[in-house]
């Protein structure tokens, strides 16, 4: 979910940045930049538990920076809103599925 000009609830603060920090912000704004969820409703993005997710994926789903932002979410822990096209479950399953994979390359 991208934040910025959107003003969604999930903005990342740039206030107190500095050093690389400020730089991996930087990275974290471009791909922002290329949202496609810029300036949509937010609320779509956060559901009330057992709401449709369907239109939120449809925004995703045509999304250019759509690892990008998967993968800030996985990076930042993320509990809640769909992120990359996936649900909080859905990411759930993905952390899993990567830990046990790294787990087999590393036995
Ligand atoms: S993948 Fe979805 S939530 Fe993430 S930036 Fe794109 S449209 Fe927004």
């Amino acid at each position: 979910m991208a934040s910025g000009s959107s003003g969604s609830s999930n903005s990342i603060s740039t206030s107190s940045a500095s050093g690389s920090d400020a730089e991996q912000e930087l990275i974290e704004k471009n791909w922002q930049d290329e949202a496609n969820c810029l300036g949509v409703d937010p609320d779509l993005f956060f559901p009330e538990r057992g709401a449709s997710t369907r239109e939120a994926k449809e925004v995703c789903r045509g999304c250019v920076v759509r690892l990008e932002c998967l993968e800030y979410a996985l990076t930042n822990g993320e509990k809640f809103g769909i992120w990359g096209g996936l649900s909080e479950r859905e990411r759930r399953r993905l952390r899993r599925q990567r830990a046990l994979a790294a787990r087999k390359v590393t036995a």
